[in-house]
């Protein structure tokens, strides 16, 4: 059995909550205990913060070269044990190990990207306005910043986040979804292993979201909360940032619309859909919720998705042959349920799954069986809500302009996809479609360099890229005056 961390990560070093208490992390496969970990309260989250302030200037004052090293240290350490990262992620979470090494492996890259994009924080000077002026401007760490992750991503999440901050010069605090804390607390011993001071990263976990969250929110050594989960807790958070006016970074829910227009590679848009649908079995926020196909190849389209999903592997995932783990806990399964059942109410046919797997071997975990709806309209819970499972709704539609304005019809605006062979439709559709992300013929938008993140309800702000490091950094004017020359 594989050994856990199960102590908070404070001050560089594992401690226990103050009040002693512990919670326990499931394994969403088969409903068994795998450990019991420290559960922090508001006074532990305090602890880090002080810790976390006392860190701060120093972190900001290392030269980026320096920072740069413990990051690219840090990624290496973690790349040569990458094999049991991997279990421990799949073990709390349940997606195919396959898909955690993926998870982690993109991770690290964020890593790497950040350790050179902090030896380019440049500033600027602009011309002044006259010959005894000069004016500066010089990017600087914003201060100590705050990490709330999501179950999904259990190491993603966490170092895209902790990369830019790190780069940055900036404190980190982690509090990682209670559902899925072990990966997070692994990530804090290689950052320990790689040389980070004491304090610039801390991880606490907790099963009281939103006690640690309101002594995180009151505090105004507290800068940045970078926030990744649903749109809800995201309003929360604004509601609670505003009284100490901290800068938030927020990457919230989506429900993206999957374009097949009838002149599109359809064997490539198959491709690219089972992989945006079924990753993480469906448990993404970027996940296809709903797709779209024209009318005159809907019959033909949806036979093929239907033949691929049916013929995924539903199981455990540490079996090396399976496609599609357990969703995360009994409340993810009751949702999916609950969309499948209002489809057909109101008219939808199941053409695959649409059920439970049966048999004894499955039957403590949350498994749902890889499904696929035809004949959903608009007025559907499943096209208004995130789904988060494995189900592929398949809407259809006559023109253009009218998928437009469904795929645009939604709160969120995170990723949408759409497939075409015609140039000038690429261009016009990509422009029209109201989404901080667009996969044109593509599905697989992942990408280090890549500004990710949504509009409207989905989200404020960039992670990735050069843009990820904005969250993090100030930008200073100096007004430099009374220059003089011999
Ligand atoms: P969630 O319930 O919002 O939780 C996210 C994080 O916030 C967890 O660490 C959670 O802690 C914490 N939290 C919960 N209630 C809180 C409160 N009142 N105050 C402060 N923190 C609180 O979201 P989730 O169910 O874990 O994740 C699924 C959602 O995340 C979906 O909507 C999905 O679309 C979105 N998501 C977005 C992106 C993106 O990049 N835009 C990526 C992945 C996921 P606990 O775990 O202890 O509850």
């Amino acid at each position: 059995m594989a050994e856990y961390l199960t102590k908070l990560f404070i001050d560089g070093s594992w401690q226990d909550a103050i009040s002693g208490e512990t919670f326990a992390v499931i394994n969403p496969a088969d409903g068994s205990e795998l450990v019991r970990i420290a559960d922090a309260n508001a006074e532990d989250m305090l602890k880090a913060i002080d810790s976390a302030q006392k860190a701060q200037a120093g972190w900001a004052a290392t030269p980026a070269l320096e920072r740069s090293r413990i990051l690219r240290k840090a990624a290496e350490i973690a790349r040569a044990d990458i094999d049991r990262l991997a279990h421990v992620l799949t073990m709390e979470q349940g997606k195919p190990l396959a898909q955690a090494l993926g998870e982690i492996t993109y991770g690290l890259d964020f890593i790497e990207w950040f350790a050179e994009e902090a030896r380019r924080t440049y500033g600027t000077t602009v011309p002044s306005t006259g010959p005894d002026k000069r004016i500066v401007a010089i990017k600087q760490a914003t201060g100590v910043s705050v990490a709330i992750t999501p179950w999904n991503f259990p190491a993603l999440q966490i170092l895209r986040k902790l990369g830019a901050a790190l780069a940055a010069g900036c404190a980190m605090i982690v509090k990682p979804a209670a559902l899925t804390p072990l990966s997070a607390l692994e990530i804090g011993k290689y950052f320990a292993e790689a040389g980070l001071p004491d304090g610039v990263l801390q991880v606490v976990t907790s099963s009281r979201a939103s006690r640690v969250s309101e002594a995180i929110m009151s505090d105004s050594r507290v800068r940045v909360v970078s926030f990744t989960g649903s749109t809800e807790v995201g309003k929360v958070l604004m509601r609670e940032g505003s009284t100490t006016m901290k800068r938030l970074a927020l990457e919230l829910g989506g429900h993206a619309p999957f374009i097949v227009f009838e002149d599109a590679d359809l064997d490539h848009a198959l491709e690219q859909l089972i992989s945006v649908k079924m990753r993480n079995m469906g448990q993404t926020c970027v996940s296809a919720n709903r797709i779209f196909v024209q009318r005159s190849i809907a019959e033909e389209f949806t036979r093929r998705v239907v033949e691929r999903l049916s013929s995924m592997k539903v199981g455990f995932g540490t079996e090396s042959d399976v496609e599609v783990g357990p969703l995360i806990n009994a409340g993810a399964v009751d949702k999916v349920e609950s969309h499948v059942a209002d489809a057909i109410a109101n008219g939808a046919t199941v053409a695959a799954g649409g059920k439970r797997p049966s048999g004894a071997a499955l039957a403590n975990g949350h498994f749902y069986e890889p499904t696929v709806l035809t004949g959903v309209t608009d007025e559907m819970i499943i096209a208004r809500d995130e789904t988060f499972g494995p189900v592929a709704p398949i809407f259809e539609f006559d023109t253009e302009e009218e998928v437009i304005e469904r795929a645009n019809n939604s709160p969120f605006g995170l990723a949408a996809y759409f497939f075409t062979r015609d140039v000038n439709r690429l261009v016009r559709v990509s422009e029209a479609l109201e989404y901080g992300t667009v996969g044109a013929n593509d599905g697989s938008i992942s990408a280090v360099q890549a500004p990710f993140g949504g509009v409207k309800e989905s989200g404020i702000g960039r992670e990735g890229g050069h843009w990820g490091m904005d969250d993090y950094m100030d930008i200073k004017y100096i007004s430099l005056a009374g220059l003089t020359r011999p």
